[in-house]
């Protein structure tokens, strides 16, 4: 039987597809699975995402009586089963150092997410380097020195608006040098000028293979949950100008954009890498596909 429900769990997509008569058992009918659908792409799923999921939603349950429990099981579900594959955090292979390429907006969360990585990497124990490639942006610099001097790692600098392929040479000769295990390079992320990025992105490439043929090892995008299905459009234009190998997903805390998690996944395949769930330096969460679905669902 159905029991009332605390009224803060019709925050989630749940309490939005049910409106006010959230308790009753119903009939799960065309109208119905129109609403679910319409919520599923409001919450920034897709229009194809939220076809599917509702489509599978339906099947075996049309024209049958569903409760409120029922249907919030199906959908968490539904959308677990999407999320589990892609949850994987970044991983570890035995090069030393470990190459990592971190592409994304300006504005995403790259710095922020770098400062956090190296402090988890740190506490486990691992030797960092970060290499500020993002060389035309002095803020973008100095923010990640401070970020470096939170974690305790160094960041390896060039002169303002020198080139970002020469630094990341030198941090690659200097994480070598000093026996680090992983370098992560931060990149520029002006996107109005997608030819120069491309270049300069690919240059970086070119230049690091001349020390390490096998570099970089992972080139992870940052993602900024909030900006909703735009994270479906970067994902498409960093997949031209880079070998995209993973995701992070930024500000997750306190968004109800959630849905283009979904909608990535479905998509793309990409691992998820982490999560943001705040500015802390501890705000970076593991991609927990059960946790997400009950979130998102409510
Ligand atoms: P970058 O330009 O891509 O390097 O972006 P930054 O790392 O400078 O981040 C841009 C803004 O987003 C800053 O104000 C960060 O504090 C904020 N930010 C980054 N990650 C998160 C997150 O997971 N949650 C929240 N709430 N804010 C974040």
């Amino acid at each position: 039987p159905d029991s009332p429900e605390p009224t803060e769990e019709k925050h989630g997509l749940l309490g939005r597809i049910l409106g006010q008569e959230g308790e009753a058992r119903r009939v799960l009918d065309d109208e119905m699975l129109e609403r679910l659908e319409d919520v599923l792409i409001q919450s920034d799923m897709g229009v194809d995402t939220a076809a599917r999921v509702t489509a599978n939603i339906a099947e075996g349950r049309f024209g049958k009586r569903i409760s409120t429990a029922e249907l919030r099981q199906a959908l968490a579900d539904e959308i677990a089963r999407i999320m589990g594959p892609v949850a994987r955090p970044l991983p570890l292979y035995p090069q030393k150092p470990q190459v990592v390429l971190v592409v994304g907006v300006n504005g995403s969360g790259k710095t922020t997410t770098i400062g956090k990585l190296a402090s988890q990497f740190k506490a486990a124990g691992k030797k960092v380097v970060i290499a500020a490639g993002d060389t035309f942006r002095a803020a973008a610099v100095e923010q990640l020195q401070v970020w470096g001097n939170r974690a305790g790692v160094p960041v390896l600098t060039a002169p303002e608006g020198s080139d970002p392929a020469s630094l990341a040479f030198d941090a690659l000769t200097q994480a070598q040098q000093d026996g680090a295990d992983l370098l992560m390079i931060d990149t520029a992320g002006r996107l109005q000028n997608r030819q120069d990025l491309m270049e300069e992105l690919a240059k970086i490439v070119r230049v690091i293979r001349k020390k390490d043929p096998t570099a970089p090892h992972n080139t992870i995008l940052v993602l900024d949950a909030t900006t909703g299905q735009n994270a479906v459009a970067q994902v498409e234009i960093f997949r031209k100008i880079a070998d995209v190998s993973g995701l992070v997903m930024t500000k997750l805390d306190g968004t109800a954009k959630g849905g283009v998690l979904v909608s990535l996944a479905d998509k793309f395949g990409l691992p998820i890498h982490a999560i943001g769930v705040g500015e802390q330096i501890d705000d970076l969460s593991p991609f927990d596909p059960d946790e997400f679905a009950r979130a998102l669902v409510g």
